[in-house]
């Protein structure tokens, strides 16, 4: 079953309001299992809106319409339904009873503008609103060679359409639907450390199969690696899906960090926690982008010994090298925060930056950040091939210094364990 989507509504068109309602239709019909092809978008305006719904009909087994069913004058979505389906508006009984009922539930007299939402395409399946005025209705519109089409129509205001959407016309696509209903299983796996390139080139045989379908999509210093398997029941898409993602998470190895909306800090405080560590961090240059990050778990007072970002070098304790953007600066500084907070469950952190405006992943000098991690009796260094004062200059930067931690946190041996293993 194919489907396309028309919202209708000047405002929408000219971008005075987001388009919700398309997204969150897209959403429920692909948890169905409906393919959706086509989206548009069209003004308050009669020739037009019946002009897409024709160039629907004419290319999609369902065709769901939002706004334009209220009783003013722009309004025009059912007289437009009506001309593109080369029907009469004809008064249906049981929605004007239906409106009268809401009316006198809220001691309100039927208006004229308001009867006029009882009239509905000849022959329309009426889509009752108990949660507003406008009826929505559905028409079956007969096709050569193959069964009808339906075009339905839902009022514009979110929480209507969604009400009707939910209680009414989803079980009509699903019972339409019948044994091609499809269920999708998606699994989410979250990556960092790999580029979208090379992640790419080892799976890419696998990004070639149609079902189940696996995508990368690239947020914020991360890729999310998405596979989605369509099946005849839940259970199979289930396994078709686990089968796929686990050979993912194979091929990724430690590159996967969690699934679903894990955020990395939270799986790097999972980690902590299950080896009973606590945090030590000093970041210099950074914004306190991890020290941020951290605080921001719900949480993070249970892994977070104690944060400090130094703004300038000047702040740090006499004695040490002038510069700490450094493999000699990053160790002075991790070695101040083992002095700082000694203790056998203290993992120490220190990430120094680069201190440059113009420094950033995609200007002409990437700058570099070092990280150190002091875990046990050792304190390894690394390079960080970015750095700087931007938003993914930190967040770039930032992903390293947690991968950095991350993976000494995973083979890492002798660091005590929360359960004692
Ligand atoms: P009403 O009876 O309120 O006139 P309607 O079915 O005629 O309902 P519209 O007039 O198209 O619907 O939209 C009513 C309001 O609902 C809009 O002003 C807007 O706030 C919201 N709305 C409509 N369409 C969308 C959409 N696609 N996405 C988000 N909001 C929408
Ligand atoms: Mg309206």
């Amino acid at each position: 079953m194919n489907a396309e989507l028309i919202t209708t509504g000047t405002e929408i068109l000219l971008g005075e309001i987001v388009d919700t309602n398309a997204a969150w239709m897209a959403r429920r019909l692909k948890d169905l299992g409906v393919n959706l092809y086509y989206k548009t978008t069209v003004g308050d305006n009669l020739e037009r809106i019946a002009a897409v719904m024709r160039q629907g009909l004419g290319r999609s087994d369902v065709i769901l319409v939002s706004g334009g069913l209220g009783p003013t004058v722009d309004d025009v979505t059912r007289d437009a339904a009506a001309l593109a389906c080369d029907r009469e508006l004809v008064l249906d009984q049981s929605c004007l009873e239906h409106i009268e009922t809401i009316f006198a539930r809220w001691g309100r007299t039927v208006q004229d503008n308001n009867r006029r939402q009882a009239y509905l395409p000849a022959g329309a399946i009426p889509i009752y609103n108990p949660v507003g005025t406008a009826p929505g209705f559905a028409v079956e519109v007969a096709r050569n060679g193959t069964g009808p089409a339906l075009l339905i129509c839902l009022p514009g205001v979110p929480r209507e359409m969604m009400h009707l959407m939910q209680n009414s016309v989803e079980p009509m696509l699903a019972e339409r639907l019948g044994a091609d209903r499809v269920f999708l299983s998606t699994r989410t796996l979250r990556t960092v450390g790999l580029g979208e390139s090379l992640i790419d080139q080892r799976i890419d045989d696998l990004m070639h199969l149609s079902n189940p379908t696996v995508g990368l999509a690239a947020h914020f210093g991360q890729v999310d690696v998405r596979v989605t398997a369509r099946a005849g029941s839940a259970d199979n898409a289930k396994a078709m899906a686990d089968e796929v993602a686990d050979e993912v998470r194979r091929r990724l190895g430690f590159a996967v960090y969690g699934e679903g909306d894990q955020l990395f800090e939270a799986a790097v405080a999972d980690l902590l926690q299950a080896r009973g560590l606590t945090l030590a961090l000093v970041e210099t240059n950074t914004g306190g982008e991890l020290a941020e990050r951290f605080c921001g778990l719900p949480d993070s007072q249970d892994i977070l010994m104690w944060t400090r970002v130094i703004e300038s070098t000047a702040d740090l304790a006499p004695g040490g090298p002038g510069e700490v953007v450094s493999e000699a600066g990053a160790r002075w500084v991790a070695e101040q925060v083992q002095l700082a907070a000694p203790g056998d469950d203290v993992v120490t952190l220190a990430v120094c930056g680069t201190n440059d405006t113009a420094a950033g992943p995609y200007g002409a000098y990437r700058g570099e950040t070092f990280v150190a991690v002091g875990l046990g009796d050792a304190l390894t260094v690394k390079r960080i091939d970015v750095g700087g004062v931007d938003e993914l200059a930190r967040r770039w930067s930032g992903n390293g210094a947690l991968n950095e931690l991350r993976l000494r946190l995973m083979t890492a041996s002798g660091a005590k364990s929360a359960d004692g293993a």
